[in-house]
C-alpha cells in the first residue's frame, strides 16, 4: 500500500499576500517531508503524525507549542490529540501549560495510561511524574503575540471568532494525518486555542471526533477552525462516517465543511486520508496552509 501524509497550519483569515503565509507553507512542507521520510523507512503512521506535528509546534509562526496564542489572562494553555486508527487508541491533553510539545504528552497519555484525556494541573502533574520536559512560559511566547495580547486587552468587544473572519496577522492550529505501509491510519492535532479565550476554555482540538479522528476502517482526519462550532457537529467523526457511506476523503471533507457552514455557521478546515489512500482537504476561511505527499512522490503544498 503506498504511504500518504498531509499536514495543515490552520484555517483562518490569513493575509493571502503575506510573507507569514508563505513561511507557514514552507513549515508545512518540512513537516510533511519528515513524515514522508519516516513512512518510507517503514515507520508507523502514529510515529509519522507525532513527528510532523512536533515540527509544526516548534515553529514560532503557528498557534501550537512555541507561538501559541495567549488567553485572556495572558497565559498559554494548549490542547492536543493523537489517535491510532489500528485500535482507536487515543491520547489527549487540554489546557496544559509549560510544555513545548503537547502532542508528545498526548502520546504519553495514550501509551502510558488507561485514560484518553488529561486536563490542566492533572496533565501537568502527569508530565512531571514521567519526567516529561517542561519549559518556561517565555519559551512558548513570541513577541508579536505578546503585543497582540496587550492590544486585545483594550478591546472589550473582541470575540475569539475574529481570527477566522477578520483579516490580520496570524498563525494557527496545526495537524497531520498519515497512512503507513501496513495500511494503518493516524491523526494528530495541536493548538494554543483562540486568542483571548477564557482561562480553562477547551476547544475542539483535544476532543476525540471533533479535533481529529482515525479509524483504519474509514479515514484519519484533523480539524481546524472555530472550535465552538466544530465540536457541535463532531466534524472529524462526521468525515469518517461520510467515508463509511462511500465518499472519498476529498468529497467527505467538502461535505463536512458545507454542513459546518449551513448547520452552525462555522468557519474551519479539514485534512483527511481515507483507507484507500485518497487525500482530501477543504476549508471555508480565507486560507489554510497545507502540504501533502503520497509514496516517495514530491511534496505538494497550497493554501
Ligand atoms: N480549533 C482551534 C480551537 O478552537 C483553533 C483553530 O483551529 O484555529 O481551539
Amino acid at each position: 500500500m503506498p504511504t500518504a501524509i498531509i499536514v495543515h497550519g490552520g484555517a483562518g483569515a490569513w493575509d493571502l499576500n503575506s510573507e507569514k503565509l508563505r513561511e507557514a507553507m514552507a513549515v508545512c512542507r518540512s513537516a510533511a517531508k519528515l513524515g514522508q521520510d519516516l513512512l518510507s523507512c517503514g515507520h508507523s503512521a502514529i510515529d509519522a503524525v507525532e513527528a510532523a506535528v512536533r515540527v509544526l509546534e516548534d515553529s514560532p509562526l503557528l498557534d501550537a507549542g512555541i507561538g501559541s496564542y495567549l488567553n485572556a489572562a495572558g497565559e498559554v494553555e494548549m490542547d492536543a490529540l493523537i489517535m491510532d486508527g489500528r485500535d482507536l487508541n487515543t491520547g489527549a491533553v487540554a489546557a496544559v501549560r509549560r510544555v513545548r510539545n503537547p502532542i508528545s504528552l498526548a502520546r504519553r497519555v495514550m501509551d502510558g495510561t488507561e485514560h484518553n484525556l488529561l486536563v490542566g494541573a492533572g496533565a501537568e502533574a502527569f508530565a512531571d511524574s514521567i519526567g516529561f520536559p517542561r519549559c518556561a512560559v517565555d519559551d512558548l511566547l513570541v513577541g508579536s503575540e505578546l503585543e497582540r495580547f496587550l492590544a486585545l486587552k483594550q478591546q472589550e468587544t473582541y470575540e475569539t471568532i475574529e481570527i477566522f473572519n477578520q483579516p490580520g496577522a496570524m498563525g494557527d492550529t496545526v495537524g497531520a494525518v498519515a497512512l503507513d505501509i501496513n495500511g494503518n491510519l493516524a491523526a494528530a492535532t495541536s493548538t494554543g486555542g483562540t486568542r483571548k479565550k477564557l482561562p480553562g476554555r477547551v476547544g475542539d482540538s483535544p476532543l476525540v471526533g471533533s479535533g481529529g479522528y482515525a479509524d483504519n476502517l474509514t479515514a484519519a482526519v484533523s480539524a481546524t477552525g472555530y472550535g465552538e462550532a466544530l465540536m457541535k457537529i463532531v466534524i472529524s467523526k462526521r468525515v469518517c462516517d461520510l467515508v463509511e457511506g462511500g465518499m472519498n476523503a476529498s468529497d467527505a471533507c467538502a461535505s463536512a465543511i458545507q454542513l459546518l457552514e449551513q448547520r452552525v455557521s462555522g468557519l474551519g478546515g479539514l485534512i483527511a486520508i481515507d483507507a484507500s489512500g485518497n487525500i482530501g482537504f477543504n476549508f471555508n476561511t480565507d486560507a489554510m496552509p497545507y502540504a501533502f505527499a503520497t509514496g516517495d512522490g514530491s511534496i505538494s503544498s497550497g493554501r
